[in-house]
Parts: C-alpha cells; structure tokens; sequence
C-alpha cells in the first residue's frame, strides 16, 4: 500500500485548556526535528490531529521513528483519496485485499469534518460496508462492538483519509513542555532511566556527567556519552555537561573520615549540580537515586545530602524495583552500555563500607575542613559542554585509543 500520510493522534496533551496550543507546537516542532532527515516529508500539527505528508518516503521508517517521539497517543498511516465515493471504495477494497488473507470481522467507522460532502458518516459508514461485504463475501462479517479491523475514513477539506491500522506511540508529553532540568547522568543503569522518563513527563533535559581522570578512564566518560546518544533519540539533541572531580575527591579522602566520604562526596555534586542548573535556568536537578538501593540512597542518606540545596531534586526511579528499572533499561536500549565495566568516578572512590545513616550535622562538620567555594570554583571553571546528537558514535571511535591503553 503506497500510503500518503501518517495520522498522528495526541495523548493527555488534549486535555490541557490554554495551554494546547503552546504544547500542539512543541510537538509538531520535535516530530518535525525526529524527522528531519526525510527531505520531502511535511509536518502539519492542527488542533485535533498531526498530519505527517510523506511525499513517497519510507512510511514504516517514518513510523520507527514517531514510535519514540513522546506525546503522541498512536498514530495511523493513512491513504488519502479523491472526495468521491468510488475513490474510497476502490482505495478501501484494495487495503482489503492486501492485508486480509483470511475471513475477519471488520466495521467502518466515519469522521466528518466538510459537512458539504454528499454522505453523512452514517451515510458513509452503510454504503462503503455494504460495498466491502459484497465484493468480499468470503472473507468479511460484521461486527461493530469487537471488530478484527476497523476501517478509518475521514472526510475532510482536502480529501477523504482512510486507515486500517492504528499503532501506540510513546504516550507522555513533549519534550520541552515541563521546562529544562539537569540531570545527574552516570553510566550506571538507573541514571538513563530516571532520565527516559523525566523526558517523557515533558522535561527537556541537560547531561550533568562527573569524570575524574586519570582516575576513571576515557571509556568511562565515553560510556555517559553513548549513553546520551541513545537518549537524544527520544528528545533530539542533548546537552552534556562534564565536570571535573577529581580534585574534590582527592581533598575529600584527605580530608574526611573514611565512613562519611561518600557522603561528602555526594553532597558536592549536588552542590554543583546546584549551582549548573541555577546558570542555565533549569527548574529542578533530577537523578537516578532509588530508595534502600544501596548506602548513599537510604532516606537518611537523601536527607543529610539534599542539605545542601533547597531547589527541587526529583528521582523519577525512586519507588523501582532494580528488575523493574532493568526492564526498561532494555526496552529504551541503554541495558547493553550500562553493564559495560568502566567504572566512573564514584565507584573508583567508593569506601568499603559506608555509612547508611549518615548525620546531617557530622557531614556539615567535616565539611568545615574544605575549602568548598575554591573547589567548587575550579571543577565550574573546568567543565566542558558539547551537543550530543542521535547516531553520534563515542564509545567505538575511542577503540583504537583503548587498545593502546590495554
Ligand atoms: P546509576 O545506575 O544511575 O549509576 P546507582 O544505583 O549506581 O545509579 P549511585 O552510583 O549511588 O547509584 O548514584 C546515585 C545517583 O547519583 C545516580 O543515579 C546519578 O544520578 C548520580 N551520579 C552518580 N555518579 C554520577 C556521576 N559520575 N556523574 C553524574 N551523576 C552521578
Ligand atoms: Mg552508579
């Protein structure tokens, strides 16, 4: 079937009042960018519906990609005829004929937005059934409550659209209607979870990666990156942020006392989390943490870490089970680079046993034997921002250099 047009249907988007259209153009605006690389397609995002033109692109390429464009229900590649009903008749058979090979139950069900046109949707609905029962008599039956197929037409301006299939898309909210935050990005498993469904709330999201060489490796860092690659499928771009660690985790173990290194360690990072999402007009800090996981995300743990700022830390994985968060680690396809064995640069620093249940006024205390502005100063001074797009490839291109190093 040489299909005209992909019928894009939007999720919880449509029940927000005022807002609708702001979020209506943010869609059409990422479906846009996801689809970039097709020249001829055209996108037309309306109040009720999103229309993709495909102009003879691939559709079953351009559906892989709307599958991960979030705020879109389901969407349906359509055929668009002349307003005639023998058009539609003709164009309706053949999909019969191509996608049914044995009997079904089917219905047809009409929407109709030109009221000029000669059928109503009842009208509609009778005359293409009764054609389709006739022509088929082998293979359809009726059947409008639980249909096998249901037959789509609509009726509008500029012609009649006929669809028989409808597919689910990602569900969520567009990327970029909650606002910008900043995520703590390691290169573990949870991290690029809890930033998968930050995303799918809305959020646009920039990286926030610590890396601590020549304590932690290339691949270490590389490992965050590809890890965003695969995210920006779902977003489009996305901004990395590296910061530089290793001093504060030299001063740190220098400093303080073997069982609150962590904590300490911690706190800095959010501190300069902090301070990153304050420069760049985010809304909130967002990490990968999950209750009772593991020392550092005990509640006394959050409590004396999350005393170092009072903006908003939001944990999308924090009620997960690790089986629930590897599950969709593997669905969104970042479980393969996620077990990768490079360590990053807590894992390196990590002591043996820390404390769960740190106290907020010892952290404060051994804190006082840092000088926490300079520190803080020099890994700011530091960082390095890039752009990281869909297909990017880190992780292979550093192979040579790894080889080397081996
Ligand atoms: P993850 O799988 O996300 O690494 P985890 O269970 O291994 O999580 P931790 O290593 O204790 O947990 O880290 C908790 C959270 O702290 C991470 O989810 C992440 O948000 C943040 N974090 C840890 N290490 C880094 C890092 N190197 N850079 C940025 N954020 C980090
Ligand atoms: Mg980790």
């Amino acid at each position: 079937m040489q299909y005209t047009e992909i019928m894009v249907r939007y999720g919880e988007l449509s029940t927000k009042g005022h807002n609708k259209k702001s979020f209506i153009d943010r869609l059409g605006d990422n479906v846009r960018h996801a689809l970039h690389s097709f020249d001829q397609v055209k996108v037309h995002a309306q109040r009720d519906r999103l229309h993709v033109e495909l102009n003879g692109a691939d559709y079953d390429q351009v559906m892989d990609r709307l599958k991960l464009v979030f705020g879109i229900q389901n969407f349906s590649p359509s055929i668009r005829v002349e307003k005639s009903f023998d058009a539609t008749a003709k164009a309706a058979a053949q999909m019969i004929e191509e996608q049914v090979d044995h009997p079904i139950t089917f219905k047809v069900e009409t929407r109709r937005s030109d009221h000029h046109f000669e059928l109503d949707t009842f009208g509609m609905n009778n005359q293409l059934g009764g054609y389709l029962l006739a022509k088929f008599p082998d293979k359809l039956k009726v059947d409008v409550h639980h249909p096998d197929l249901t037959l789509r037409v609509e009726i509008r301006l500029n012609g009649i659209y006929l669809s028989s299939e409808t597919i689910k898309g990602a569900g969520g909210m567009p990327v970029g209607t909650a606002g910008k935050g900043m995520m703590m990005m390691s290169g573990g498993i949870d991290s690029p979870v809890a930033a998968y469904l930050a995303m799918k709330r809305g959020v646009s999201l920039e990286m926030v990666h610590f890396y601590s060489p020549p304590y932690t490796s290339p691949q270490a860092l590389a490992k965050a990156q590809q890890l965003t690659e695969r995210l920006a499928k779902y977003s489009g771009n996305i901004r990395f942020i590296q910061v530089p660690f290793a001093e504060i985790q030299e001063t740190v173990k220098e400093k303080v006392p073997e069982g609150y290194l962590m904590t300490v360690q911690r706190r800095m990072m959010l501190r300069l989390a902090a301070a990153l999402m304050v420069k760049r007009h985010g809304l909130a800090i967002f990490n990968g943490e999950s209750l009772g996981q593991v020392a550092s995300q005990t509640m006394e743990s959050m409590l004396a870490i999350n005393d170092v700022t009072t903006y908003p830390v939001l944990r999308p994985v924090l009620s997960y089970d690790k089986t629930e968060i590897i599950k969709i680690a593997e669905q969104i396809g970042t479980y393969d680079l996620s077990i990768l064995p490079y360590e990053d640069c807590c894992t390196v620093f990590t002591p043996p046993s820390p404390k769960t249940r740190p106290s907020v006024e010892r952290a404060r205390k051994y804190e006082q034997r840092l000088d926490i502005d300079g520190l803080m100063k020099r890994s700011l001074d530091g960082i390095k921002i890039t752009n990281i797009h869909p297909g990017e490839d880190f992780l292979n291109q550093n192979e040579d250099v790894f080889a080397e190093l081996l």
